[in-house]
């Protein structure tokens, strides 16, 4: 089956999470048969679907006739057999209890036609087993959505022992379609990422208490000002429910062992019914106290080495156990839990030998499963960290860039054709990617400048000639495209500050690249434009996305659609050009202008970057990203000292701390 032969789809229960995944559905297009037991049941989650489209259509996310279209997709039903019997794919969404799903597997099996594909939104039974109730094991999956649906980005498509790899990739392409990312868990083991990594977490920081080691002020007031996560351990345990964290940790402990042995105080939460938010009381209280106050001031190394460590040993078994690699698991918690920098790449640059250590004394002294080093976690300290170090690629010769550093913490990429007028050729391409992440892995470099070698072009656009290969095959020319925006989508990722210095033609592909700077400034000679449509195509290069971001919609049809060349003054006027000098100023005034950027504090210039990014198509999630990174910085040495200069009237030093 393929993504176009889905029209229809049955969600089954619909409470909190079947409502708002019927609800996702329907706005992407999808005819939805939303079934619950009783009436009752299945009319408030029709109910729900109907405030929360109009509460979308308020907020302009939805016109109003958009919201009544996704609302007309749905039809609320009690009957099993009316419900499957049309249905292409089914999510299923009832309540957490395997004896419960069972059944349901049960019924859906009799009624659902055999094309259909059962996905089971489950957090924390075994897809495996589930899949076993049914005859189609190899069409079943997990696709584990986060609450609430309609706001959170992450599904997690997990694999069953059975599952086809057709049916993982077509749950993906439906996520994808309804607008979601997913993120692809390679085997069906407890937690999956998210949960695997937050609930011990979660678990750590309440028998850091149990033990009398610490204190909930200071573990929160470490996790959230410290380690910058979005809440402290204990806010965030509220806010899941006790019974959740507990009951996801006796299924760990069952599958995986003592190592997940739920603390003495999380018990005690769970036998007081002292559930969190949802009670009223949990770690904080929300009735007769002020709920979560988390101090800014009591950090402790300690308790931040301890639940480092806990990622750290998490992380290797996931990775170890071919779960999911490094960029899955941070992709998965920054989307799903809002992190603002992965955990596998928090551990990484704390140290993975220091966290080693930290869980070898600690096993030492308590004697606890949990703090037994996983095998992976020694071998991938011993290499520097999870993500492979790029000593491979810092053998690479350079020939269509170079690198130079001129000092002042700026590293300087040149487009180093200028025979053929710094054209982009997929050999650029490659070495480009490995230019920007060797920078940014780079501590001295704290600004990009980039810049064209020679007199004619910044660049004047892809190399054709060299492109000619891949010939009228529409595979490779897609191919093609992806690699060109991704490559480009680094150097718009970078944490550093990124200047596009441009003198001469800044065309086609070549304006693709200085759209994925931040600031650009041009030789007052200097020519731009989108030439692609002349061709007979479109900018490939992320064009038709991007250009929009820094001049408005209007302006990148108008280049777009004209195909026309533009001069700087008037990209100026339109705002790509920041600033329009003499050509024989060009490189200056733009190495000056990096190392001004490379003299401002790291730590703030990577969050704002990230966040304006993280709320180009999302306003809440860049609104919650620049919350949670405002809290971080307030912790940061860069603070102190940005006020201590400003107070004296010096020029602040920022060390990126
Ligand atoms: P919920 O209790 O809000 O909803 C479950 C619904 O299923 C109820 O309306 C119930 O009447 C209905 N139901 C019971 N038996 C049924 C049957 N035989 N056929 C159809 N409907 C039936 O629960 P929820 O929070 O929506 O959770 C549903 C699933 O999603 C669970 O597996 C849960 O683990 C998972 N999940 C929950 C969250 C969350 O934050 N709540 C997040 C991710 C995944």
């Amino acid at each position: 089956m393929e993504l176009e032969d889905i029209n229809t789809i049955a969600v089954l229960g619909a409470g909190n999470m079947g409502h708002g995944i019927a609800e996702v559905a329907a706005m992407s297009g999808y005819d939805v048969n939303l079934r619950d037991i009783k009436d009752e049941f299945v009319q408030d989650g029709y109910d729900s679907i109907e405030w929360s489209l109009q509460k979308l259509a308020e907020n302009d996310q939805l016109t109003d006739e958009e919201a009544d279209a996704a609302l007309e997709r749905v039809s609320p039903l009690v009957d099993m057999e009316a419900a499957v019997a049309d249905a292409d794919f089914v999510i299923e969404a009832v309540p957490e209890q395997m004896e419960i799903k069972k059944d349901v597997y049960g019924e859906l099996e009799e009624y659902a036609p055999d094309r259909a594909i059962f996905a089971t939104n489950t957090s924390s039974l075994s897809i495996t087993e589930l899949a076993n109730v049914t005859e189609r094991p190899e069409r079943f999956c997990g696709m584990h959505f986060f609450n609430p649906p309609v706001r959170m980005q992450l599904v997690e498509v997990i694999s069953g022992a059975e599952s086809a790899e057709e049916t993982l990739e077509l749950a993906e392409s439906l996520a994808e379609d309804m607008g979601k990312s997913p993120v692809r868990v390679h085997k069906d083991s407890p937690g999956f990422i998210v949960n695997r990594i937050l609930v011990p977490l979660m678990n750590e920081a309440c028998w850091l208490v149990s033990n009398d080691e610490s204190t909930i002020a200071e573990v929160d007031s470490t996790t959230k000002y410290d380690l910058g996560l979005p809440m402290g351990s204990f806010e965030l345990g509220d806010q899941v429910g006790n019974d959740v964290s507990y009951h996801v940790l006796e299924y760990m402990n069952e599958v995986l062992g003592e190592a997940y042995e739920p603390a003495p105080l999380l018990e005690e939460k769970v036998e007081n019914e002292e559930l969190g938010k949802k009670t009223g009381k949990g770690f904080y209280d929300y009735e007769d106290g002020e709920g979560a106050q988390v101090p800014t001031d009591q950090q402790s190394e300690f308790v931040k080495e301890r639940l480092l460590a806990t990622m750290a040993n998490e992380a290797a078994k996931l990775i170890g156990g071919d779960v999911a690699p490094p960029e899955s698991i941070d992709d998965a918690v920054q989307l799903g839990a809002g992190f603002p920098d992965g955990p596998v790449k928090l551990v990484d640059d704390y140290g993975l030998a220091t966290l080693q250590e930290t869980l070898e004394e600690a096993y030492e002294e308590t004697g606890h499963e949990r703090y037994a080093p996983a095998d992976y976690l020694a071998e991938r300290a011993e290499e520097g960290g999870f993500y492979e170090s790029d000593s491979d690629s810092a053998a690479v010769d350079f020939e269509s860039i170079r690198i130079e550093r001129p000092g002042n913490m700026v590293g300087h990429i040149v487009l180093d054709r200028p025979h053929r007028m710094n054209t982009i050729s997929d050999g650029l391409l490659e070495e480009l990617a490995v230019a920007i992440e060797q920078l940014e892995d780079d501590d001295q470099v704290r600004a990009i400048l980039i810049t064209g070698e020679g007199e004619k072009a910044f660049s004047a656009g892809a190399d054709v000639q060299s492109m000619a290969g891949s010939g009228t095959d529409p595979i490779e020319a897609q191919e093609l495209s992806k690699l060109g925006q991704s490559t480009f989508g680094k150097l718009e990722d970078c944490d550093a500050p990124v200047v596009a210095g441009i003198d001469g033609f800044c065309l086609g592909g070549g304006m693709e690249l200085a759209t994925c700077a931040d600031l650009r400034i041009a030789s007052e000679r200097s020519e731009f434009g989108q030439p692609e449509l002349d061709l007979g195509l479109l900018p490939g290069w992320g064009g038709t996305q991007r250009l929009k971001h820094i001049i408005g919609e209007g302006r990148a049809k108008e280049i777009i659609l004209t195909a026309e060349r533009y001069d700087t003054e008037t990209m100026a006027d339109y705002g790509f050009v920041n600033e329009v000098v003499d050509k024989d100023d060009l490189i200056d005034r733009a190495l000056e202008t990096a190392t001004e950027l490379a003299g401002g504090p790291p730590i703030a210039q990577k969050f704002a970057k990230r966040a304006m990014l993280a709320g180009r198509n999302d306003t809440e999630a860049g609104l919650e990203y620049e919350s949670s990174a405002f809290g971080h910085l307030v912790a940061t040495d860069d603070l102190m000292e940005g006020i201590t200069a400003f107070m004296g009237d010096e020029e602040p030093e920022f060390e990126g701390e």
